[in-house]
């Protein structure tokens, strides 16, 4: 579904990503685990087309996607939640999720789908007409997912969704990622928690100073020595 092959992303000089290659098949959980600040983020915005690869093709479902403009690519079915989880604060749940459809005009299946977010996180139904400020940090990150999937991806891209969250948290919207997947979402999910990333993901990748340093499938690295000691606090 989708192919990077051995991309060149840069900040000014900065070489962020430096020759990375990736799939991801349909139906699948894909985790890229590394610490800060070792090119996460830049790979999905790469993908989601907030940035340009210098060298390097990115194919999604065939096509060409490297450089394409955001919204072309967000039109072919993928969808971004963006690290920080940014909602549109002073607007209501609700005003949040129709947001994330601006791009669809099938009133039907849009209703259809703003119902399966109140199923997926029935906490946003109930607070669908609250300012999405006031929610909790969890909750916030439930709406920055419903959002992108209003927008009804094939591909959801993940940044660090565990982020800043309570443990229990965590595990709730690492359940929900399962189910949005068996579904038929695919998942590219970027993480630092490798643990919990592991145990949910098909196949996985390491990530350090922008390359690609090990892959297999979770399992795999669950059991991996070097992952055990780099990312896993010995587990
Ligand atoms: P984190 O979890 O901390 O966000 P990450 O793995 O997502 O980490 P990136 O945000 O992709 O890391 O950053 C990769 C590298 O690119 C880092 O060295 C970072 O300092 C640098 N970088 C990121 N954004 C910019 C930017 N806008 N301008 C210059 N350098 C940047």
């Amino acid at each position: 579904m989708l192919k990077v092959d051995n991309i060149d992303v840069f900040y000014g000089n900065i070489h962020a990503l430096k020759d990375v290659s990736l799939e991801v098949n349909e139906g699948e959980i894909v985790t890229l685990i590394g610490a800060n600040g070792a090119g996460k983020s830049t790979l999905l915005k790469t993908l989601s087309g907030l940035l340009k690869p210098k060298k390097g093709v990115v194919l999604y479902q065939s096509q060409q996607i490297g450089g394409k403009p955001a919204q072309a690519i967000v039109k072919n079915g993928i969808s971004h939640v963006p690290e920080g989880r940014r909602v549109f604060s002073t607007m209501s749940v609700e005003e949040n999720l129709e947001l994330g459809a601006y791009l669809r005009n099938d009133r039907e299946g849009i209703k259809k789908d703003m119902a399966n977010v109140y199923e997926l996180f029935p906490i946003l139904g109930e607070r669908r007409k609250q300012p999405s400020g006031t929610l909790s940090g969890g909750e916030q990150q439930m709406l920055a997912m419903g959002r992108a999937l209003m927008a009804k991806p094939k591909l959801l891209l993940l940044d660090e969704p565990s982020m800043g969250l309570a443990p229990l948290i965590v595990k709730k919207i690492f359940e929900i990622i399962k189910m949005v997947n068996e579904q038929g979402t695919t998942v590219l999910l970027v993480e630092q928690n490798a643990n919990m990333a592991l145990s949910i993901a098909n196949r996985a990748y390491v990530i350090e100073t922008g390359k690609i340093v090990l892959s297999g499938t979770a399992k795999e690295l669950q059991e991996s020595e070097q992952v055990k000691a780099a990312y896993l606090g010995g587990l």
